[in-house]
């Protein structure tokens, strides 16, 4: 035994070796609503090309996820299903499961903590009155988080998934993380606003190549994939068509587990709870360190 060896593979259910997650950031126009939140432009590119998400990208995507019989992880910002009502509930009819993912997409490092506890529960209240259940999971707007999210998704007893300490689900200060992975995220390589935008968004060509090999790895050492795609974004034809070929793939191993990230959260915390725990620290700054002070 040496600490170089590998981990035991992960015990994914009924002998699969890796697993997939479709899941949907449905952000629509709530980042412009909080970046624009202290003063608000008389503009409508941008929310125009936002709000393409819950109009058609959101029923696009819903319509693939039909075609092929997966059921995906739907995390919808209050602000988004308090302006389009139909949407959870739809999502729920439909099989999904839809999770939390801030009120107005706000972003941890602008935000106080009791702000955040309010907003958190005022979104809790919102997905009961909508849905009549509570949500199982938690996103966090751009996937940043600090200790006081953390101890409150705890509190109320949701799973994460916006962290990125493993590629199987593992546990955060006792809380089941089912991670995510920027590699498998829409956004940074689609995503295109303006013209100010310097980097053409990628070809969809090029970005099934690199998903399948990002599929490749994950068979090989079975991990997670979590793809996260965006309403607005890969709601868009060339993308869906895209997203297709990519699902073909998935659905054509029958040693992948097609499952949502509340499903992935329930098994870790049912077959392998305890498995990669970590509580991690925030290290103190470096200035205290006796190398640095010459101690
Ligand atoms: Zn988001």
């Amino acid at each position: 035994m040496s600490m170089l060896d590998l981990p035991a593979p992960y015990p994914w259910p009924d002998g699969k070796k890796s697993a997939f997650c479709f899941s949907i950031d449905v952000d629509a126009h709530s980042p412009w609503m909080w970046n624009n939140r202290n003063d608000v432009p008389e503009l409508l590119s941008h929310l125009e090309q936002r709000r393409y998400g819950p109009r058609i990208g959101i029923r696009r995507i819903a319509d693939l996820l039909a075609r092929h019989d997966i059921k995906a992880s739907f995390f919808v910002p209050a602000a988004v299903a308090e302006e389009n009502p139909w949407m959870l509930p739809a999502l729920v009819e439909a099989g999904h499961e839809v999770g939390l993912h801030g009120y107005f997409h706000e972003l941890v490092s602008q935000t106080r903590d009791d702000e955040f506890t309010r907003v958190l529960e005022a979104s809790i209240a919102l997905f009961e009155r909508q849905t009549g259940q509570k949500p199982a999971g938690f996103r966090s707007p751009a996937w940043e988080m600090t200790p006081h999210m953390l101890a409150e998704v705890k509190r109320h007893g949701f799973y994460d998934s916006s962290l990125m300490g493993s590629d199987t689900p593992y546990a955060v200060h006792d809380v089941t993380e089912v991670p995510v992975n920027w590699a498998t995220d829409d956004a940074i390589f689609f995503k295109f606003l303006d013209g100010s935008d310097t980097r053409a968004p990628l070809g969809t060509n090029q970005m099934l190549d690199a998903w399948k090999e990002e599929l490749a790895a994950s068979r090989r050492f079975s991990t997670l994939f979590m793809l996260t795609v965006h309403d607005w974004i890969s709601g868009r034809g060339s993308r869906i068509a895209m997203l297709d070929r990519l699902v073909e793939d998935v659905l054509s191993d029958d040693s992948i587990w097609v499952a949502t990230a509340g499903e992935i959260a329930a098994h870790y915390r049912d077959h392998a709870a305890g498995r990669d725990a970590v509580s991690p620290e925030i290290p103190a700054s470096l200035y205290d360190h006796p190398a640095w002070k010459g101690e």
